[in-house]
């Protein structure tokens, strides 16, 4: 039994050598050096591929957003299993490659992912480049979709979900799960990509809330969670006095009003999802009953 498992191992290992010996070949003929400043390392597993595919559940009505396609691995996947995919790639030479390759349901856009607003789409499903995650996750709070799947570096996934009183717990967290039920899914290894990264990664599902606790104001509730999380070990009244001009309230009048609310003396990283959410309803109503 052992000895089976040991050359499952093996026959692995071997499998992964010459799909890499395969992607760096493909690599070299596009004439493409893969660009850290792009999070170029590529998939080369084809089972994380259909984890990916499982997990995002998809029917032939569905049409898919991808960012960062690179060699199409995922792409060309998606396409068989969904009505469109839309594929956002920024680099040129990929671009030019992956339009000789894909199938006639993909469409391809040469653009940058956060520059661009997005079509309309019902689910995301990506492995990004791992430095545009937090301002990608941040872009899609202004959509609506029904299902994202997106491959992030671990530490990124550690921070999504992140319990209060921890150093992961932050902005991104809160927001994040202000709008999304958050699910980690599978570790996947850094051996798994070529060239090998440094860190592992982990397939994270996010799906928007259907009934979730909102805040009276949600615009009240997103400048009060920048402001606490800018300095999240400070409290949250110095952080509010200090910032008060993202509130468009004179310092003094801010005091005041700040004298007849809880917990103030608190740190932003100590509050769960729903203290935050009451804080900034507090904070909202007080607003409405002293200035008008
Ligand atoms: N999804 C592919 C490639 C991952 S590498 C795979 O799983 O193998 C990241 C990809 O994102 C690269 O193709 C890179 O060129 C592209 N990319 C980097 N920054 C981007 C941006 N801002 N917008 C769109 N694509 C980007």
């Amino acid at each position: 039994m052992k000895k089976r498992k040991s050359n499952l191992k093996g026959l692995e290992n071997r499998e992964l050598k010459s799909k890499i010996e395969k992607y760096s070949k493909l690599l070299k003929s596009v004439g493409l050096e893969p660009k850290k400043r792009l999070g170029q390392t590529f998939l080369v597993d084809d089972g994380v591929v259909v984890d990916q595919i499982t997990a995002a559940n998809l029917d032939k009505n569905d049409i898919v957003l991808e960012i960062g396609p690179g060699l199409g691995i995922l792409t060309n996947k998606l396409a068989e299993c969904a009505r469109k995919v839309i594929a956002i790639e920024k680099d040129k030479k990929l671009y030019n490659y992956l339009k000789g390759e894909v199938p006639g349901n993909v469409e391809l856009i040469h653009d940058d992912a956060l520059a661009l607003d997005f079509p309309e789409f019902d689910k995301l499903v990506s492995n990004i480049p791992y430095q545009i995650s937090s301002p990608l996750i941040f872009k899609l709070l202004n959509y609506q979709f029904t299902l994202a799947i997106i491959m992030v570096q671990l530490e990124f996934a550690n921070r999504l979900g992140a319990i209060p009183n921890t150093k992961d717990y932050s902005r991104l967290t809160v927001m994040t799960s202000y709008h999304y039920n958050v699910d980690l899914l599978n570790v996947v290894s850094k051996e798994s990509f070529y060239p090998t990264p440094k860190v592992n990664s982990q397939i994270i599902r996010l799906i928007p809330k259907t009934l979730k606790r909102t805040a009276k104001n949600e615009q009240l509730f997103n400048t009060l969670i920048q402001v606490l999380f800018s300095e999240r070990r400070k409290m949250i009244k110095n952080s509010i006095l200090d910032q008060h001009f993202k509130f468009n309230i004179a310092k003094s009048e801010l005091k005041e009003i700040l004298s007849s609310l809880s917990n103030l003396d608190q740190r932003p990283e100590q509050l769960s999802l729903e203290q935050l959410i009451e804080f900034a309803d507090e904070l909202h109503l007080t607003l409405v009953r002293i200035l008008y």
